[in-house]
């Protein structure tokens, strides 16, 4: 599963294509290993890739509807056969442990079969009309073409959901893939192309984020875009100049409740699960955790004996729990963001410290703040690492209060064995997705993802709402005289 260096190209048009500038991604769990070498192309390429999608448009949305879903199918199928493989390309690109390489890459084919079945399930709606002889029809029309920009965190299976859905409602796309994790987004450049996709459906190009973005934006009817809420502002901007349909799916700084009636065990489990599993790379993880005084020392001493308990180290090894943080840059953050929360005066009760394993890696061990404040930088800023602050509250109103006294408002949850403080916290939390004595990552692709601005924006994506995102619906009122 090492030593292999894939040798990934853009896909534009049909044909492989190499841009003017090389680069290579190393294993962040073995900085000397070289796991891919890629190359980035300029505006000129990007627009070639616009201007395949868009020729190729007319043929695609009147494909055939079984055929379109067959490839769909098909694409899932060698996604899911393929799991092995890409999970371990996924791994050793961006550090997330092979189980959990795998199991995304198989996520990446569901995804694929879900929006195999939505293709069949053409929407419309049939209405009677006030004026006689007449009828109102309601359809939906693929947007056009799509630009798909996706972060570094789930490199399989974030293109899969926006690619499949896109193409399910006969859409074409253009994808980008973060520059820190091309592999993937080549892997599955490369089943579409085998399953065949028609020339110019599905284009992949890797380059510098705005220099691309920018002309993706421009030439594409909407924009679907997951990433830091930072860079949704600026595609949001650009987005306007051309009032380019916008999907964003942003940051987190996602809080988890524990009230004094909570069962503790599933608790501890399920807070730590969504803190610190999968380094806390996922913009549905718990970053601050809210407590109330009756259990508050139990619950800090508890996780932070779990912190300490978990295996850190290479991706690939068998018995890691815990892979590295995916990125130097990623990994810099982490650290100063440890530091800011000690300025601040928050207790590090555990971890939050690099360590060395027995290759160059970016490793830290998992962070546990206690005795943090409402007001603290870290309690308000997004870190996207395996670090959690803990703050005391008196009471479920208080707690509310707090999980909802940040900006940004995507995923939330509660560990409590009361129905009713679950339903309240259900109700008045102002995050898009709302978990009951569950963690606040782990999604379903069935079912709407996303949060309330600033950390989403537009259409959800997944499940039912995708259509939102991918169509544009058309009235047309018949006179077909018959009374
Ligand atoms: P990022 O915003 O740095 O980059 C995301 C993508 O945008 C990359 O492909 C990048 O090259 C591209 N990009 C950068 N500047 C651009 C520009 N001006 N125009 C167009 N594209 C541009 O994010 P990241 O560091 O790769 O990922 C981490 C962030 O993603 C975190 O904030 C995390 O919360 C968020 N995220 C959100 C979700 C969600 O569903 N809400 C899911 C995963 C990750």
């Amino acid at each position: 599963m090492t030593g292999t260096i894939l040798q990934g190209q853009n896909f534009i048009d049909g044909g492989w294509r190499t841009g003017a500038v090389g680069f290579e991604t190393r294993n962040p769990s073995d900085l000397d290993e070289v796991v891919g070498a890629y190359s980035k192309v300029g505006a000129a390429e990007v627009d070639e890739a616009m201007a395949a999608a868009t020729r190729a448009l007319p043929g695609w949305r009147g494909f055939n509807m079984q055929a379109r879903a067959d490839l769909l199918r098909k694409a899932g199928d060698l996604l899911m056969a393929r799991a092995i493989e890409i999970g371990a390309l996924l791994s050793r690109e961006e550090g997330k442990t092979l189980p959990e390489g795998i199991g995304e890459a198989n996520r990446a084919g569901q995804c694929f079969h879900y929006f195999a079945a939505e293709v069949v399930r053409a929407q419309g709606e049939w209405y009677n009309s006030m004026r006689d002889g007449h009828n109102v029809i309601v359809t939906r029309e693929p947007v056009g073409v799509v630009a798909a920009i996706t972060p570094w965190n789930f490199p399989i299976a974030l293109p899969a959901w926006k690619v499949a859905g896109a193409l399910a409602f006969g859409n074409t796309v253009v994808l980008k893939p973060s520059s820190f994790v091309p592999g993937c987004a080549v892997l599955l450049a490369r089943i579409l192309e085998y399953v065949g996709l028609p020339q110019g459906v599905f284009n992949l190009v890797i380059g510098d984020g705005r220099a691309t973005g920018d002309v993706m934006i421009d030439r594409a009817q909407a924009v679907t875009f997951t990433g830091g809420t930072e860079t949704g502002r600026a595609v949001l901007r650009k987005a306007a100049e051309t009032m380019t349909k916008a999907q964003l799916e942003l940051g987190g700084k996602n809080a988890f409740v524990i009230l004094d009636d909570a069962d503790l065990d599933l608790a501890i489990e399920t807070a730590a699960n969504a803190a610190w599993v999968q380094t806390g790379q996922r913009c549905t993880a718990t970053e601050r955790l809210i407590v109330t005084r009756g259990v508050h020392d139990q619950v800090v001493e508890r996780l932070a004996a779990k912190a300490q308990g978990y295996r850190i180290g290479h991706a690939l090894d068998a018995d890691t729990q815990i892979g590295p943080v995916a990125n130097e840059k990623q990994f810099a953050e982490n650290l100063a963001f440890v530091e800011t929360g000690l300025r601040e005066g928050a207790e590090l009760v555990a971890g939050g410290v690099a360590v060395e394993r027995r290759t160059r890696g970016y490793y830290m061990t998992p962070a546990l703040f206690a005795r943090s404040t409402e007001a603290m930088h870290i309690n308000h800023h997004e870190s996207f690492g395996p670090i959690l602050s803990v703050i005391a509250v008196d009471d479920l109103d208080q707690a509310i209060a707090v999980a909802n006294g940040t900006e940004l408002a995507l995923s939330s949850g509660i560990a409590t064995t009361s129905l009713h403080s679950a339903e309240k916290f259900r109700r008045e939390s102002k995050a898009g997705m709302v978990m009951v004595n569950t963690p606040t990552a782990g999604l379903e692709y069935h079912v709407p993802l996303g949060g309330r601005s600033p950390s989403g924006f537009g259409p959800r994506e997944n499940g039912a709402s995708s259509a939102e995102f991918f169509t544009e619906s058309k009235t047309s009122y018949i006179n077909h005289g018959v009374n």
